[in-house]
């Protein structure tokens, strides 16, 4: 492996769910208190690579799933000074719809992508509501298309995108899910979208009730600890302390992003 770029690297907030702790948790939670979620893209560049980690929902799915839309991640992004429709990388953690929703705004980019998320989203396990609930037809559907214009880069378990970031494998919450690991200067951190929704399912061994294999969430907690060159370095899907541990890049963008390579306040 050759010497790892340092990335900046972004948490970008465009949506918000207010929901009980039960919600998140097998078997619920006994404190019954809210634990809501929060919806996030991130943006990892150096001074020679940007991309893109998921693309978020859009305003019409937003409103037919009740979620509460705080800011479109396209706008946010050029107020990062982030041309959506030059970037040349997005990384598609999954294929869910708040993950992999506004695709189409990134007209120049190669969607990254597990050879087994596709395989997943489209094959048998998809007939079933448990499983299929988290994806719109239309956008896997879309997707595909992509495929035969030659725009999805396929990967297959752990592979290095450029020095400093790479991509690894998890599964469990949907069988081909992945975790995007970055070098910055506080060394490297691992960006885990819904391998870990919130801090606790992680820290507590605690699984959130949308999964596909739960033995592999678990076990998907433990590889997370193994890429991050510290525990708290490792940064949830979904959860809205992110937004309280780590500092916006300037007072504008306040309750919008967070700088995520700066330590974490614990
Ligand atoms: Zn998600």
């Amino acid at each position: 492996m050759s010497k790892p770029d340092d990335y900046e690297v972004y948490a970008i907030k465009y949506a918000t769910l207010e929901r009980k702790a039960s919600e998140n948790f097998i078997g619920g939670d006994p404190h019954e208190a809210a634990s809501n979620l929060d919806y996030y893209v991130w943006l990892a560049r150096s001074t020679t690579r940007t991309f893109v980690i998921d693309t978020g929902f859009d305003a019409a799915v937003a409103k037919r799933r009740g979620r509460k839309m705080i800011a479109p991640p396209d706008e946010s992004l050029k107020r990062l000074g982030v041309d959506p429709g030059a970037v040349k990388d997005v990384i598609i953690t999954h294929l869910h719809y708040d993950h992999v929703g506004n695709f189409g705004l990134f007209p120049a980019a190669s969607f990254h992508l597990q050879d087994e998320e596709m395989a997943y989203a489209t094959g048998r396990h998809m007939a079933q509501g448990f499983f299929n609930y988290a994806y719109e037809a239309g956008e896997v559907a879309a997707m595909v298309r992509e495929v035969y214009k030659g725009r999805v880069r396929f990967h297959d378990g752990d592979a290095e995108l450029a020095p400093g970031l790479s991509l690894h494998r998890i599964g469990g919450h949907t069988k081909g899910l992945q975790a995007v690991r970055v070098h910055t200067r506080i060394g490297w951190i691992v960006l885990a979208s819904d391998a870990a929704h919130l801090y606790a399912n992680m820290n507590e061994t605690r699984p959130f009730p949308i999964v596909f294999d739960a033995g592999a969430m678990v076990e998907g907690y433990r590889r997370l600890r193994e890429l991050a060159d510290a525990p708290e370095l490792i940064v949830p899907g979904h959860d809205p302390l992110v937004m309280r541990r780590y500092a916006p890049p300037r007072a504008g963008l306040r309750g919008i992003a967070v700088r995520l390579d700066r330590r974490p306040r614990l």
